[in-house]
């Protein structure tokens, strides 16, 4: 079956056919067939794709969307007692973290910047310095609100200069630009299955330092989310998940990571997303577009641009023609401007971008 339209969403975003094909055949949960043939492989492969020692780090899947991993590692990883997170908001991801921990009980503080815009990190090294309480900080590593990337750099080398334990959404960024987990020293780094890896969407994952986890039995403060147990699970089951495993989209995700090496890696495929981009970008501003972000803080993953400047401009309409011919686009998520998002992960390419702009030339009715 072909699919009507290519989603320019980022996530769930267009997976190839042969992604889809391996959903085909069914899996029993406690057979070595799936968990050594593939969820292990798939937990060992993660952690070296972050750069990362297999005696140092590990990973754990974890069912549901992206949210849910992102809670099972905030939830576990914050102590019950004398624990206090710092949030880096310059969106709705930072504040959604932020909200996580609100319905946890977790003590929290939060550092804001627009949407536009990074938090700076002597802002993070002052905040630090004055409130000692402070045990952990969370950030985002793409804002996918906005499309910026944050300095996760910067933030990682304040943060562990005063010791913190650094947590990384990196949810829309982990495999279509690299990151040097073991190398910044980052905690613990959360992303899921249907972003940059190009899988289908019912599974997340982190990649924590043992250590960090090993000190996290008991502080869950949800059974199902509990990252500690199931990491327990994991390993002394080879495999294992403590309850019903999503087993079709983690048997894609392991030919989507199969296929992320088949293009050639990280680099290859972060080469084919700038490329996106960059024929996106380019084919907009000739149309008159703005984008919301500047160039040097702008992610390779989705782009936000501004309205144009016309009372007979329509979003939805826009929308639907573009839906006709072939391209599924998404609604602006910045407060302060009105915007809409093009994203260009998944199995997207330069040509597609090419005959999207084309789509956009041929719509324009607000002229
Ligand atoms: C997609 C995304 C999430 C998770 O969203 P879900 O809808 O739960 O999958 C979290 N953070 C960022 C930055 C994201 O892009």
């Amino acid at each position: 079956m072909s699919n009507p339209y290519l989603l320019l969403t980022p996530g769930p975003l267009s997976t190839s056919d042969s992604v889809k094909e391996t959903m085909l055949r069914d899996w029993c949960t406690w057979d070595d067939d799936y968990n050594l043939g593939v969820v292990q492989p798939i937990r060992q492969q993660l952690v070296e794709l972050a750069h990362c020692a297999a005696d140092q780090y590990t990973s754990v899947l974890m069912q549901g969307s992206g949210t849910f991993a992102v809670e099972s590692a905030i939830g576990t990883l914050l102590p019950k007692e004398n624990g206090k997170l710092l949030v880096l908001i310059n969106g709705a991801y930072g504040q959604r973290i932020a909200q996580i921990a609100e319905y946890l009980n977790i003590e929290t503080a939060t550092l804001t910047a627009s949407e536009s815009e990074w938090v700076s990190a002597e802002a993070l090294r002052t905040k630090l310095a004055e409130d000692s309480a402070i045990t952990h900080v969370a950030t985002v590593h793409c804002e996918t609100t906005s499309g910026i990337l944050n300095p996760v750099e910067h933030y990682a080398e304040v943060v562990k200069a005063a010791g913190k334990t650094l947590i990384v959404d990196a949810m829309s960024s982990f495999g279509g630009i690299d990151i040097d987990v073991a190398g910044l020293n980052i905690d613990c780094l959360i992303s899921s299955a249907n972003k940059c890896i190009q899988g289908v969407p019912g599974m997340g994952f982190v990649i924590v330092k043992t250590s960090v986890l090993e000190q996290c039995q008991g502080n869950a403060r949800s059974l199902s989310l509990d990252l500690y147990d199931q990491w327990q699970a994991m390993e002394s089951g080879n495999g294992k998940w403590r309850f019903t495993s999503p087993t079709h989209v983690v048997r894609a995700f392991q030919q989507a990571m199969k296929e992320l090496d088949q293009e050639g890696g990280i680099g290859k495929r972060a080469e084919r997303y700038s490329n996106n981009h960059q024929t996106l970008v380019a084919g907009m501003k000739k149309l008159g577009f703005e984008c919301v972000v500047e160039d040097e803080k702008q992610s390779p993953f989705i782009t936000t641009f501004k309205y144009p400047q016309s009372d007979r401009f329509d979003f939805k309409q826009l929308y639907d023609r573009l839906k006709e011919a072939g391209f599924v686009i998404y609604p602006g998520k910045v407060t302060d401007t009105p915007c809409f998002r093009i994203g260009h992960i998944g199995e997207v390419y330069p040509v597609d971008m090419e005959t999207l702009i084309s789509a956009i030339e041929a719509n324009i009715f607000w002229q």
